[in-house]
């Protein structure tokens, strides 16, 4: 069969490759220890629960609009508000499939033949993959430990061209739970809107934070970023809820209308009953979020002493998500080699930061409970000392 050449300049999602193989092995009755999770371990909150099966009962079944349910949207805008000091209103706001939708719903939108987009590596394996799916091109700029893997205003400026479209920010980042300081925030704004650009601000997980992090949106420095801004967001991490499948995208009307007349011709609209467990969420008591973050602090703390015990392996404090994003450089190996071999003669499964374009690290994800974290770095432990 002939496919289509896009999908040949594609490949699928690694992390998920490798969550499947050791859950294969797990299935096999293999005791393996997995940090390779991208989701929290959590079940969704009861009262988020009880509200999609009320709404099921009520017979909230049948198609919406693409956009989303307007009591969703109305209560998006009013969170933005509140936690983002962003003043959007409800029609400035898209109910999408996940934040992954909102982001591929964007690139659709925005991004053509001949368009830049830059991307600070590591990043979120997606990203380029939209790009490329979407016929543009992906600017790459690599960042390193020592900068705790963020990108610095003169590297932002010295990756555009006059082809640059987009900038994608992602803070905290996933893989590297990097927070950038509202003061580096502020500079790169400045860069985004002297060079007239677009950024999009993956605020996935805003709300998981660790000693004191501040997370402050760039479309809140004021207008003229704000009207070059595009916050992708969602539940999935936030409030356990990864496979409810509902994100949201906020940003400028005009491209809210051209995302949404694609999503409509797409997926349509989000499942009809799931939207209104998203509506519990958003207007129910927080304190769900504040007890898994509370929980997530205590195996970080327990994940990064154990990693700066072992020889060899270092990494930056990481003050949001729940990865930890480990250099391996000096063990000599690839990280493919590193996770192959781990995985195979120490049964723990970690994701290789090939996947995020940067092959002298590896994340490890402290998403599971405390006795797998112990046995696991128990295990990395001793795979690094037969090295
Ligand atoms: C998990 C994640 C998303 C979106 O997840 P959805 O399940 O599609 O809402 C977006 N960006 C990053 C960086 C993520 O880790």
């Amino acid at each position: 069969m002939k496919l289509a050449t896009r999908v040949g300049k594609v490949t699928p999602s690694l992390t998920l490759t490798i969550s499947a193989k050791a859950k294969a092995m797990k299935g096999q009755g293999i005791d393996v220890c997995s940090f390779s999770a991208g989701e929290p371990d959590f079940d969704t909150p009861t009262h988020i629960k009880e509200a999609a099966k009320q709404a099921l009962d009520q017979g909230k079944t049948k198609y919406g609009p693409a956009a989303g349910e307007p009591k969703l949207r109305e209560a998006i805008a009013k969170k933005l508000y509140q936690d983002n000091h962003l003043n959007y209103a409800p029609e400035n706001v898209m109910v999408t499939n996940g934040g992954k939708h909102s982001l591929f719903n964007l690139m659709l939108a925005l991004i053509e033949p001949g368009d830049e987009v830059i991307i600070p590596a590591p990043y979120w394996l997606s990203y380029p993959e939209m790009v490329t799916l979407a016929g543009g091109t992906s600017v790459i700029v690599p960042t390193t430990p020592e900068s705790d893997y963020k990108i610095t205003p003169e590297q932002l400026e010295e990756a555009i061209t006059p082809q640059t479209k987009l900038f994608v920010l992602n803070s905290p980042s996933n893989p590297t739970g990097t927070v950038y300081t509202p003061q580096e925030i502020a500079e790169l704004a400045q860069v985004i809107v002297e060079h007239d650009l677009l950024v999009v601000s993956d605020e996935i997980y805003e709300k998981i934070l660790y000693d004191g992090a501040e997370h402050k949106s760039i479309a809140s420095f004021g207008d003229d970023i704000f009207q070059r801004s595009i916050i992708s967001n969602g539940f999935a991490k936030s409030y356990s809820m990864t496979g409810w499948r509902i994100g949201y995208m906020a940003g400028p009307k005009e491209l809210i209308k051209a995302m949404t007349t694609i999503q409509s011709h797409s997926t349509s609209n989000v499942c009809t009953f799931a939207q209104y467990g998203a509506i519990a969420a958003l207007e129910s008591s927080q304190e769900c979020v504040e007890q898994m973050c509370r929980a997530f602090a205590e195996r970080r703390q327990v994940m990064l002493e154990r990693v700066n015990q072992i020889n060899k392996l270092s990494c930056p404090v990481p003050n949001g998500a729940f990865y930890v994003y480990v250099d391996i450089s000096q063990t000599g190996m690839t990280s493919l080699d590193f996770s192959d071999k781990l995985l195979e003669s120490h049964q723990v499964a970690l994701i290789p930061g090939i996947a995020f374009g940067n092959d002298t690290t590896v994340r490890l994800s402290y998403a599971t409970d405390m006795a797998t974290i112990e046995k696991g770095m128990d295990r990395i432990a001793e795979f690094m000392s037969s090295l």
